[in-house]
């Protein structure tokens, strides 16, 4: 894989950079701030949304579809950006009879190297250009344009691709393969959900040992086990401000089955991951699935 770094959003309207028309499917908590640099970047947009109110807020910078196909007709690129690999298929299919020849599909959705697989499988059918692109950053990175793309197929389509990659994000890991975007993508979210749940155990375990949990938050601070996770999290959790997702738990549950179930693929045991998963889980069926992925540290230990 390569890496390319963005200045900023504005170079992709940069004297002689093409400016490719854009139709984003999914406009979720990543879909919504991705859209907003898309237009920003003053490329023209088109958003759909199954639930259309979400979508309706962005109608001061694009204009809002009333289906798939309406949305995506003479886009030249197709940004996905739905919670899992039924969601992207089915709306994919949906999308179908509107999609113009040459088009590119920037298929951004955490959905795993098999799911991946599938949605492939759909673009040789159709005869349909795949970018296999999901993003590193959560709502923060997404609002500000700011993601990490993890963009992997042919250099054509990165190239058709490029100025909404560019808008969506601060730096983009290039490869040539189909699927080892995804494929990164699982790796990076392993540390992710198992970085969250250790915090969510470090903080459990002071307190049962009676001691104030704020300390483990202080006593690492600035040291080299420290992050900006470690300190964001871990205050989220003592303050109880769980209720307004940057990263639904129910999607870092999704992410960690996608984890377990492509190691296991790969002929690999992940202890720590299963273990999340299972807490996750835990999480997810005591109500936690809309709250924040830090939400974990509400389920019953
Ligand atoms: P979200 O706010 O829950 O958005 C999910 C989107 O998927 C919504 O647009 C939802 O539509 C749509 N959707 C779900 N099921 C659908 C179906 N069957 N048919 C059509 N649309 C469907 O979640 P998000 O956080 O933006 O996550 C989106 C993707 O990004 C997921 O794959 C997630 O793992 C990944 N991701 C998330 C983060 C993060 O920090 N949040 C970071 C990186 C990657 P409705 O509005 O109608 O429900």
């Amino acid at each position: 894989m390569t890496e390319q770094t963005t200045t900023t959003a504005d170079s992709t309207t940069a004297e002689g950079a093409a400016r490719p028309t854009v139709a984003l499917l999914g406009t979720g908590i990543m879909g919504t701030g991705m859209a907003r640099n898309i237009a920003g970047a003053g490329l023209p947009l088109t958003v759909w949304n199954r639930t259309r109110e979400r979508a309706e807020p962005l109608a001061d910078v694009a204009t809002v579809a009333d289906s798939p196909a309406e949305a995506v007709r003479g886009a030249d690129v197709v940004v996905v950006m739905l919670m899992d690999a039924d969601a992207v298929l089915d709306v994919l299919a949906q999308a179908e009879p509107g999609l113009r020849e040459g088009v590119v599909v920037v298929q951004t959705s955490t959905i795993g190297p098999d799911g991946t697989r599938r949605v492939a499988a759909w673009a040789g059918e159709h005869g349909v250009a795949l970018l296999d692109a999901p993003v590193l950053g959560t709502k923060g990175p997404a609002e500000q344009g700011k993601l990490v793309v993890l963009a992997a197929g042919p250099a054509a389509a990165r190239e058709t691709a490029r100025p909404v990659l560019e808008a969506v994000g601060a730096r983009t890991v290039e490869s040539d393969e189909v699927g080892a975007g995804s494929a990164l993508k699982l790796a990076c979210n392993s540390l992710v959900a198992s970085l969250v749940e250790s915090v969510a155990e470090s903080l459990v375990l002071a307190r049962a040992l009676g001691v104030d949990p704020h300390l483990v938050l202080k006593a690492v601070r600035g040291g080299a086990m420290d992050s900006p996770y470690v300190q964001v999290k871990g205050a989220a959790m003592l303050e109880d401000a769980l209720d307004e997702p940057a990263f639904p738990l129910a999607g870092a549950a999704k992410d960690t089955r996608l984890i377990v179930e492509a190691a296991r693929g790969a002929g690999v045991e992940l202890a720590v991951a299963e273990a999340v998963q299972r807490r996750f889980a835990a999480a997810v069926d005591a109500g936690q699935g809309g709250a924040d992925i830090a939400a974990t540290f509400r389920a019953p230990r």
